[in-house]
């Protein structure tokens, strides 16, 4: 029986990680979960699978939510005090870190200080901290289970394998709902389209992030950290089936790939179940039917935000958090109808040219670039409205 903590409960992979552990009961226990602010799922999920321990954002949903349980329900506490409690709930085995965004950084770093293994949805914290984020894993001797796909399948195509021999890893990406438009077309792009992502169901801003390809280069700096890779070693490929999760060059040419119908309960699957393999309710992979496979190398003039992200992997040290932050605030500005779908990119690459990158030695500096990121993007959106 593992004991889990589900940073995120809500969220489309918090959702999924719990269809999961209704399908295994007698494999997994929820011990604690957090949401932000969707109290009527959250009540279902507490009322189903019973947590000792729930956080949500406010104080004031805490005592809503607390009346609405009663004496019999969980413990319900509020705030970042609340998630790092949760993050660290002396019974959990493991968290899943699955909030979205940077607000993710600080639980998920607490429940590595705590000594739990994580499966990691929450990719914003290897992006804004890796250096550090790795530095405590290793300080800790916990582990650290990809559940983004990718990583997932990099994951399993280096097992059995020697690191010295990776020549480098090659990620693939669906190219989302704008792969085929021009930089015209680009320009119109409302969010609604921008939300219908072809082949995978998302949160709000991991479905932007799809479609400006950021979540490619989010993913990039992700594997740099999670596989101690440099960003040369690490390559991007358009693949629209999304059938390919991701491949592993060897020295020797040989490519190993993890394939699979793209649906997220597998990945996160295995980051629970490690190193076995659990039955999942999923339909098979049908290659036959699918006739067909197809690659092709992404184009940095309509998707800019990719070499946006290689490049502030390349300035090192605050440059990822900041670029994490201006794009965090501009897909909300963008999803708010403040500033176009080609924006976004500009709005992130005047942030990053703004700023002077420092060296982070503690989450503190983290935090600090962060903030300056997000005023001085928030600036840039007002001036250019
Ligand atoms: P989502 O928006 O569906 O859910 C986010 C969850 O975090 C919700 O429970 C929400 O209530 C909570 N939350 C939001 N803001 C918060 C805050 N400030 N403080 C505390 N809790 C907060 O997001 P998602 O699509 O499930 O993605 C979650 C993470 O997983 C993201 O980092 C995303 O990049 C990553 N991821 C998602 C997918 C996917 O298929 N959805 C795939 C790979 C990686
Ligand atoms: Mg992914």
């Amino acid at each position: 029986m593992k004991r889990l903590s589900i940073l995120g409960s809500t969220g489309s992979i918090g959702v999924s990680t719990l269809e999961i552990v209704a399908e295994h009961p007698d494999r997994f226990r929820v011990v604690a979960m957090t949401a932000g602010r969707n109290l009527d799922l959250l009540q279902k999920q507490i009322r189903r699978f019973q947590p000792r321990l729930v956080a949500v954002l406010s104080a004031a949903d805490a005592e809503i939510l607390k009346d609405a349980l009663g004496a019999s329900g969980p413990t319900i506490v509020s705030g970042i005090e609340g998630l790092i409690a949760c993050a660290c709930h002396e019974e959990a085995d493991m968290v899943l870190s699955a909030i979205v965004g940077a607000a993710g950084l600080i639980p998920t770093m607490a429940a590595i200080e705590a000594g739990k293994d994580v499966a990691l949805a929450n990719k914003e914290t290897l992006v804004t901290a890796g250096s550090l984020v790795m530095a405590a894993v290793a300080r800790k001797g916990v582990r650290l289970f990809p559940v983004d796909s990718e990583h997932s399948a990099i994951f399993q195509s280096l097992i059995g394998h020697r690191r010295g021999d990776v020549r480098r890893l090659i990620l693939t990406a669906s190219g989302g709902p704008f792969r085929n438009r021009s930089l015209a077309e680009l320009q119109r792009v409302t969010p609604a389209e921008a939300l219908a992502h072809p082949n995978w169901s998302m949160g709000r801003k991991i479905s932007i992030d799809s479609a400006t390809m950021m979540n490619k280069g989010l993913e990039v700096i992700e594997a740099r950290w999670l596989f101690d890779l440099p960003g040369e070693r690490i390559s991007v490929h358009i693949h629209p089936q999304s059938v390919v999760h991701s491949m592993v060059e060897y020295q020797d040419g040989s490519v190993i790939a993890q394939l699979g119908i793209p649906d997220m309960k597998a990945p996160i699957a295995y980051a629970l179940s490690y190193p076995e393999r659990l039955p999942l309710n999923l339909p098979p992979l049908d290659l036959c039917r699918l006739g067909s496979l197809s690659f092709e190398p992404p184009d940095g003039h309509r998707f800019a935000c990719l070499e946006l992200a290689y490049g502030a992997l390349r300035d090192g040290g605050s440059a990822p958090a900041v670029l994490n932050a201006a794009n965090e605030m501009a897909v909300e500005a963008f999803l708010a109808g403040e500033i176009s779908f080609l924006a976004i990119p500009e709005i992130i690459r005047a942030t990053l040219a703004n700023h002077r990158v420092l060296p982070l030695n503690h989450i503190d500096e983290v935090l600090r670039a962060d903030r300056w990121a997000r005023d001085e993007a928030r600036k840039l959106i007002h001036s250019s409205v």
